[in-house]
């Protein structure tokens, strides 16, 4: 048996045994799904000016920014679907092992793929907020043909309800993810540099608190060395593929005997 596969059996045995499984996701799982991350060489902040998620520019400037913003979050991220790092989390929560993911992307592709308890760190794309009346809207109840979107009640300025750079963490989403940091006694980090503030907090916080911590990334992170029990080196998609057979395998020798 190979490193990797050793490393693979560890982990599956960590989640059957598991009490409360968390999982915390970010670009990296949707990487597969054709999202790029935001920053690197392929990011899509070497595309597109990241202006346009300033608020104050938002304002200024809506027509500008929305038709960036629509062509990136909407049109864009429209096509992307479920891969099966998603497919595999959502089955780990069918089978009862995933408490909840709690993630920093704002795709929606989770909840596409089938999982029920989602923490939306960031907000997401999926919904919109008026900036007058503070009226939310889903996607499917505004028309996005004419641009900048407004509000049919107040005629406010629409827009996309996930965090622009400055604004606050959603307080129910913060305090969930705290709470699942806290409860669970293993976690499962999935495609994130560590680096974004204040949810780089989340994992430390369930190390602190007594989880064990498995990691799934090609690269390291800042969590590698600092905070990682064990680390799937690898894209999502296929470790997380490795992981659930593992898992499936081991489930059934212990139904059998
Ligand atoms: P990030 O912190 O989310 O990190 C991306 C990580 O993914 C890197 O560590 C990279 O090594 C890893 N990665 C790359 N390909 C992978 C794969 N196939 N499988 C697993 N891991 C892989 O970085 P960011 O892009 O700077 O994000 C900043 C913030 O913006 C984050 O909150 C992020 O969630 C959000 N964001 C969300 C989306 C989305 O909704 N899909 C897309 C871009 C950024």
């Amino acid at each position: 048996m190979e490193n990797s596969d050793n490393k693979i059996s560890q982990a599956a045995d960590k989640i059957m045994n598991s009490r409360h499984l968390v999982a915390f996701t970010g670009a990296g799982i949707s990487v597969e799904s054709g999202i790029p991350s935001f920053r690197g060489e392929d990011g899509l902040w070497s595309k597109y000016d990241p202006q346009v998620l300033e608020l104050s520019h938002f304002h200024q400037y809506p027509l500008e920014s929305w038709t960036v913003i629509k062509e990136i979050f909407y049109d864009f991220f429209g096509e992307a679907r479920p891969n099966p790092a998603h497919v595999v989390l959502a089955d780990l929560e069918k089978s009862g092992l995933l408490k909840c993911v709690i993630t920093q992307n704002i795709d929606n592709l989770h909840q596409t793929a089938g999982n029920t308890v989602v923490h939306e760190f960031h907000g997401n794309s999926h919904n919109l907020v008026c900036t007058k009346c503070k009226r939310h809207f889903g996607l499917a109840e505004v028309n996005l043909d004419v641009l900048p979107p407004k509000c049919g009640l107040c005629q406010g300025l629409l827009k996309p309800d996930f965090i622009f750079f400055g604004e606050g963490i959603p307080q129910q989403a913060y305090q969930a993810s705290h709470i699942a940091a806290e409860k669970a006694d293993v976690f499962l980090i999935i495609g994130s540099t560590g680096e974004v503030s204040p949810a780089n907090q989340i994992p430390v916080h369930a190390k602190n608190t007594g989880a064990t911590i498995i990691e799934v990334n090609p690269e390291k992170s800042r969590y590698t060395s600092y905070i990682t029990d064990i680390h799937l080196k690898g894209k999502a998609g296929e470790i997380m593929t490795k992981l659930m057979e593992q898992i499936s395998i081991k489930l059934k020798s212990k139904v059998i005997k």
